[in-house]
């Protein structure tokens, strides 16, 4: 027996949008997912499934179907594979993962969310996604309501994207992940920011084990709150989705059209890390297209910390999507390059 209520949407998301759904179900088990499907299908509901809320926007209007928020709990750890049930808090995944030895996922600290959403866009930071430690997913398919088991490779991981992104959006209900960590190793810097600020404040070199893996993870969460990256109820700039835009990739024809605006409009632009594959930093073009940290339009607004942050004023759904596509338009005005947005607008499926 499924247990409904009604609950208030801006109360489950980190940007604190949204109106009533009034068939609200917490599932602890799979048998409780499944369940939750059927009824869905039987009363024709759509069933949206939320994790953490963290990247995720729901209409002012509230969402007329089913919400299906994952509750599955557990975390095991077998040698290097470590297990861990959907609906476990993210951060405090890794940081259990951190406590007990293991490295691999320290960069991926003080994100927001659940476990079982971080495959959705392959979720990454400082150089480190989900996909580059993950063995698989089990979930279930909601057509068929039967289990299976994704590998990594099955899994379609790209630039914050997968299958279940993409082709197979809103087919499967992740329930479980599982990673392969390192027992006992040092932990990897890639990103040259984190590097910067582990040479300026920490002497990794005097640190041993298990200090050595938590003071990169302090570092990460110290740079996160700086930008306001860490969600936190009395920081009114990290009442967001985080990143509100992807940096586009582009391809060589659009590389060179992008260079000669940027030669006209006599603009340094932004550096290139990679040869054949151009990201473009959506920051840089946002800046560049005259919107600035702090930037405020009705109630929405850019934080003040992160330009690819768009942050709840006070407002409504409808004012930040006002804005997103007010900063798109201006984008594509000045420099022919489509932004496109990371969170995902929940609708009726
Ligand atoms: C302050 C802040 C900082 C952030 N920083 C980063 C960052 O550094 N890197 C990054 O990649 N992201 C970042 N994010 C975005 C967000 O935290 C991640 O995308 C996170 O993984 C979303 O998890 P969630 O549980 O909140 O998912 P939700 O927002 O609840 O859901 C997101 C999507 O995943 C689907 N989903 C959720 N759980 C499941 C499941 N078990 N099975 C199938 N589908 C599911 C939902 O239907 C929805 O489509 C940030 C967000 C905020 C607010």
């Amino acid at each position: 027996m499924i247990n409904f209520s009604e609950r208030l949407l801006s109360d489950c998301t980190t940007i604190r949008l949204g109106g009533t759904a009034k068939h609200f179900a917490e599932c602890g088990t799979e048998e409780e997912i499944i369940e939750t499907l059927k009824y869905g299908r039987e009363n024709n509901l759509g069933v949206f499934v939320l994790g953490g809320g963290s990247n995720v926007i729901f209409p002012d209007e509230g969402y007329e179907g089913i919400v299906l928020k994952i509750n599955l709990k557990g975390i095991s750890f077998d040698y290097d594979t470590v297990t861990v049930r959907a609906g476990e808090d993210w951060d405090s995944f890794v940081k259990s993962t951190v406590d007990n030895g293991y490295t691999g996922l320290e960069c991926l600290s003080g994100i927001p969310g659940t476990a079982g959403a971080t495959p959705i866009q392959n979720v990454g930071a400082y150089g480190v996604e989900v996909g580059n430690h993950l063995i698989d997913v089990a979930a279930i398919d909601r057509d068929s309501l039967e289990k299976i088991v994704i590998t990594a490779a099955d899994c379609a991981f790209s630039y914050r994207n997968s299958r279940f992104k993409s082709f197979d959006k809103d087919k499967f209900i992740i329930t479980e992940v599982r990673f392969k960590l390192a027992k006992n190793g040092g932990p990897v810097i890639k990103y040259p920011e984190l590097a910067n600020y582990i040479g300026t404040f920490l002497d990794l070199n005097s640190l041993k084990g298990i200090d050595k893996i938590l003071a990169v993870r302090d570092a990460v969460i110290k740079i996160r709150r700086r930008k306001s990256m860490i969600y936190d109820e009395n920081d009114t700039d990290s009442h967001s989705c985080g990143s509100f835009f992807t940096n586009p990739v582009i391809n060589k024809h659009n590389f060179d059209e992008f260079m000669s605006i940027c030669t006209k409009k006599d603009l340094k632009p932004p550096y290139f890390s990679e040869k054949n594959n151009f990201k473009v930093s959506a920051a840089w073009l946002i800046e560049n297209s005259g919107f600035n940290k702090g930037f405020n339009m009705n109630g929405a607004g850019i934080s003040g910390k992160h330009t690819l942050a768009i942050v709840n004023r006070g407002g409504t759904t409808n004012d930040v999507i006002a804005l997103s596509n007010h900063i798109k338009s201006t984008v594509l005005e000045n420099f022919g390059i489509l932004l496109e947005m990371e969170p995902i607008l929940a609708a009726y499926r």
